[in-house]
């Protein structure tokens, strides 16, 4: 551009600065004047410009796209973005979870796998992950697990010990970490890689009829992972590994695919299924509950701005539209307080106002005012009900439920005939990995437990892989052993 045609620098206030590259001074040699408001601003806004990183998934990178219902599911579910032909506008955010914002991608951990659908009913967030299931099924142990794959109060580093001294006092978490020592505990790229919705859902059809669902985004490039060794050279390389990656393939025209499928159980199903199925830790056998076809989502744009698109997205898994409600998945039911309230810490009271944030239909809400509020009501009356023509809301869109009674207490959620923290793990060992899968999943253990795990928690995780399968405990102790 020419420089007659270059817009003239400013202050933040829109007014024309005189200088990008001196401050305002005395004489060449003098102090640097408080008036100079330009440089000052300039400083101020410099030491305001990160917001607080998530606590968890705070290294990521996302895009835009669509999703589109291709399938005509309204025999289940009233959602109006599921009317079969639909394309609802998208934003995805992919994430690891335990690392810092600057953390290498191919490490292994967990990847968030955050969907916001700007619905015309709203927006609805899946906020999901890359694997199925979690490490934990009640939300009261989250911050404590959390805790144990981040840094010592000591040393400041991660330590081995820490998290598997939690998970061995877990075993509920066996059938994660048997995920995330496997082969898709790393995957290649973002674009290599399932979502799933993890928890179990409600949905409703119009007649009212009630289903249970999961929610399956099967990657259209086909699962690649890292090898181990790979993984770690390339963290070494380009640490931003996955992030370029998905920003490259978009920006030079090819747009990764998922297919959306869902497990529907019908309502009544779940009080007597074999294994609680509202249960984190657990997935629902496709046996059971084989995959029905919804649609498609595309990713399509590259983001502008990554503060402004990625940052400050904010995903909260309750921000559920008519037809699909909640179920009683303990941890659902914890992330649905948790999530907007870390927006309301990081970004602010009012981030929904925030364009990655704004839904695309109307709002027409009467909380008010706050710092950063952007969008006024203007006149509206501000309290209901009222007499003057404000909003008013319609019993049409009641919450989706379920019958409940019990005494008030702290216990474990009910217990189904086959609840059994090692069952699954082992089917994932026994039945899905190949000889080759087995061979990586006993070496990535073994590399792990021999860096910094102590003797006592070394032979409980050693009791904890023979749990799920006396063989592969014996080849972990045995690979353990040749290490040390
Ligand atoms: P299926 O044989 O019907 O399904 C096996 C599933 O395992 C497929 O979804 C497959 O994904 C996935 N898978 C393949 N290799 C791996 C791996 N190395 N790590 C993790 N997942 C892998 O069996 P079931 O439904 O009876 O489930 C058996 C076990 O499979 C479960 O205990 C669970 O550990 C695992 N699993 C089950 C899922 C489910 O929702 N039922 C989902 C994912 C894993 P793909 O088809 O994409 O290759």
């Amino acid at each position: 551009m020419s420089d007659e045609r270059r817009p003239v620098t400013t202050t933040d206030a829109g007014i024309p600065a005189a200088s990008d590259e001196h401050s305002l001074t005395v004489g060449p040699d003098g102090p640097i004047l408080l008036q100079d408001h330009y440089l000052i601003q300039k400083m101020a806004q410099f030491n305001r410009e990160r917001v607080p990183e998530r606590v968890v998934h705070a290294k990521g990178g996302g895009a835009h796209g669509f999703f589109e219902a291709t399938e005509d599911l309204s025999q289940y579910c009233k959602a109006a973005f599921l009317a079969k032909g639909t394309r609802t506008p998208a934003f995805v955010r992919f994430s690891t979870v335990a690392g810092e914002l600057g953390s290498a991608d191919t490490v292994r951990d967990p990847r968030g796998f955050a969907i916001k659908l700007y619905t015309e009913q709203g927006n609805y967030d899946l906020v999901g992950n890359n694997t199925p299931v979690f490490f934990i099924r009640d939300p009261q142990k989250f911050s404590d697990f959390i805790h144990s794959q981040k840094r010592r109060p000591d040393t400041n580093t991660r330590d081995n010990d820490m998290q598997w001294d939690f998970w061995t006092l877990s075993p509920e978490s066996a059938h994660q970490v048997a995920w995330l020592f496997g082969d898709r505990g790393i995957p290649r790229t973002w674009r290599h890689m399932n979502g799933y919705g993890s928890h179990t859902f409600s949905w409703v059809n119009a007649g009212g009829e009630r289903f249970w669902v999961k929610y399956h985004f099967k990657t259209g490039q086909g699962i690649q992972f890292f090898a181990d060794a790979d993984a770690k050279a390339m963290a070494a390389e380009d640490p931003d590994f996955h992030l370029r990656d998905l920003y490259q393939t978009i920006a030079r025209g090819e747009h990764p695919s998922w297919t959306l499928s869902v497990q529907i159980m019908p309502f009544e199903d779940a009080a007597d299924y074999r294994f609680n199925p509202f249960d984190l830790t657990k997935v629902w056998p496709h046996a059971d509950y084989p995959l029905v076809k919804v649609g498609r989502l595309v990713l399509n744009r590259n983001p502008e701005n990554y503060f402004a698109e990625v940052e400050q997205a904010s995903f909260e898994p309750a921000n559920m539209v008519p037809g699909i409600g909640p179920s009683p998945d303990r941890m659902l039911l914890g992330r649905l307080f948790s999530y907007p309230d870390t927006h309301r810490y990081r970004i602010g009271p009012n981030y929904l106002q925030l364009p990655i944030n704004q839904p695309r239909a109307e709002v027409h809400s009467y909380n008010k005012d706050g710092h950063m509020r952007y969008q006024h009501s203007g006149n509206q009356p501000v309290y209901a009900p009222n007499s003057y023509g404000g909003p008013q809301a319609d019993p049409r869109y009641e919450d989706l439920g379920w019958q409940v009674s019990g005494e008030i207490a702290r216990a474990a959620a009910s217990r189904h005939r086959d609840d059994d923290d090692f069952v699954q793990p082992r089917m994932l060992y026994r039945d899905v990995m190949d000889d080759a899968a087995k061979a990586r999943l006993v070496s990535n253990l073994a590399g792990h437990l021999s860096q910094g795990v102590t003797p006592a928690v070394l032979g409980r995780a050693i009791e904890y892989w023979r749990s799920v399968d006396g063989d592969l405990g014996t080849r972990v102790a045995k690979a353990v052993g040749s290490r040390a």
